[in-house]
């Protein structure tokens, strides 16, 4: 037996992924709430409502009527009308049928987006702080992440100069996601202009804007995408989304994509030959979700905007802690600078935002993952999408926590 373990060999491509560090902090919180400690876990990146009811019985309907079994490998004609009637609606963009993909997630999208177009070595620019799983996704397709630093004092987006500086003639794509996870970061008209500008000088650079944030921005911005704003970039261009975030659907597991005709066959090779097409079910219930009263969404903005303010408002009252007002999203990433180098009880000194969230959860029960996760330190990301009387009480953890700090 131990032969057979000690045989065993990773594949070069995944050797050098882990399972991601939020996952582990998500587990370890498990753990010790099963010890029986007041663990809250700010980590999870899902609205904690609930699926809507029109929603759901459109999936009841969808399993009576029969509508279980393959459907066409990347959404079914309904579904991609639904898709392409929320472009035209929402984002004033025209995609023809063939344009249009489905599968399980925006990040099944995404993978076959990565599989379909990369090559050893081709590169891929992704703007720190970013969502971890770009990363590892463009790994495993076999090419190389290519990370852009943002600051905070340029709103944690990313500057022309900087991608300019970053494009070599192996750059396949520039991944942009706005609002950001983990950041909250938007890039309004006037940010994202610049940067579609460098992309314009650079043909052979493609883009995918990934929008599955896109209904969560506040106070009053409007929400803008590249294939909207440069019909000529919109030959080059992967607009990403998905039903998880906009419609509390993130366990139905359908996203979508749109771009290029060329672009979305290639994924379809990809789908093809991994999963086939995304559950019936979920399909049905996206076609209601796209289709359907949308009232939920603006009020769950709301709610999702004052939980913002609240934990930005307490975050900022805390000596040691600085935290931007994101746009959007569900997160804050707030900074921790100012607690480096301080010791706690015990004598242990917290030298990285690693070992600050460690510190947390250790010793206050309260669950955050670090910034260097996302590829930027020393900062934290607080998922609010949590109830109100958790964030009370993580909030209060965390300034009790930081002030037994020397
Ligand atoms: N993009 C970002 C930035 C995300 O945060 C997530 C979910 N955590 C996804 C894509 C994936 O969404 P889906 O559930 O549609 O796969």
């Amino acid at each position: 037996m131990t032969g057979a373990v000690n045989t065993f060999g990773r594949a070069r491509r995944i050797a050098a992924i882990e399972v991601s560090e939020i996952l582990r902090i998500g587990a370890l919180a498990a753990q010790r709430r099963r010890e029986g400690r007041p663990v809250i876990v700010l980590g999870a990146g899902e609205p904690d409502f609930e699926t809507p009811d029109h929603i759901k019985e459109a999936a009841i309907r969808a399993i009576r009527t029969g509508q279980t079994h393959y459907t066409v490998l990347d959404g079914t004609g309904e579904l991609k009308v639904a898709i392409q009637g929320k472009f035209r609606r929402e984002n004033g963009i025209q995609y023809a049928l063939d344009e249009i993909t489905a599968g399980a997630g925006a990040k099944q999208v995404m993978y076959n987006a990565f599989m379909a177009t990369l090559d050893p070595g081709d590169e891929v620019i992704l703007a720190a702080p970013y969502w971890t799983s770009y990363a590892d996704m463009v790994v495993i397709a076999g090419g190389q992440p290519v990370v852009v630093p943002c600051t905070e004092a340029n709103g944690f987006r990313l500057q022309a100069p900087d991608l300019e500086a970053a494009i070599t003639p192996r750059t396949r794509w520039l991944l942009l996601n706005s609002p950001s996870n983990p950041s909250g970061a938007a890039y309004g008209e006037q940010q994202l202009r610049p940067i579609l500008d460098v992309l314009r000088r650079h043909p052979h650079v493609w883009l995918l804007s990934d929008d599955i944030y896109e209904h969560l921005l506040y106070d009053g911005a409007a929400f803008v995408t590249a294939a909207q704003l440069e019909p000529e970039l919109k030959e080059r261009t992967l607009t990403v989304n998905g039903v998880s975030k906009s419609y509390a659907m993130t366990g139905w597991r359908l996203g979508y994509g749109a771009g290029p005709k060329a672009l979305i066959a290639a994924m379809a090779v990809v789908q093809s030959q991994s999963t086939s097409n995304p559950c019936s079910i979920s399909q049905a219930a996206a076609v209601a979700a796209l289709n359907g009263p949308q009232d939920l969404v603006a009020q769950w903005r709301d709610v999702f905007q004052r939980r913002r303010d609240f934990v930005v408002e307490r975050l900022n009252a805390i000596e040691g802690i600085s935290c931007r007002r994101p746009e959007g999203a569900f997160y804050t990433f707030a900074s921790c600078a100012g607690l480096i180098g301080r010791r706690t009880a015990t004598g242990a000194v917290i030298d990285s935002d690693s070992a600050f969230c460690r510190y947390l959860l250790e010793s206050h029960d309260v669950a955050v993952v670090p910034g260097s996760c996302f590829g930027l330190g020393p900062y934290f990301r607080i998922s609010y999408a949590a109830s109100d009387a958790d964030l009370r009480q993580a909030c209060e953890r965390i300034a009790a926590a930081c002030s037994s700090l020397a």
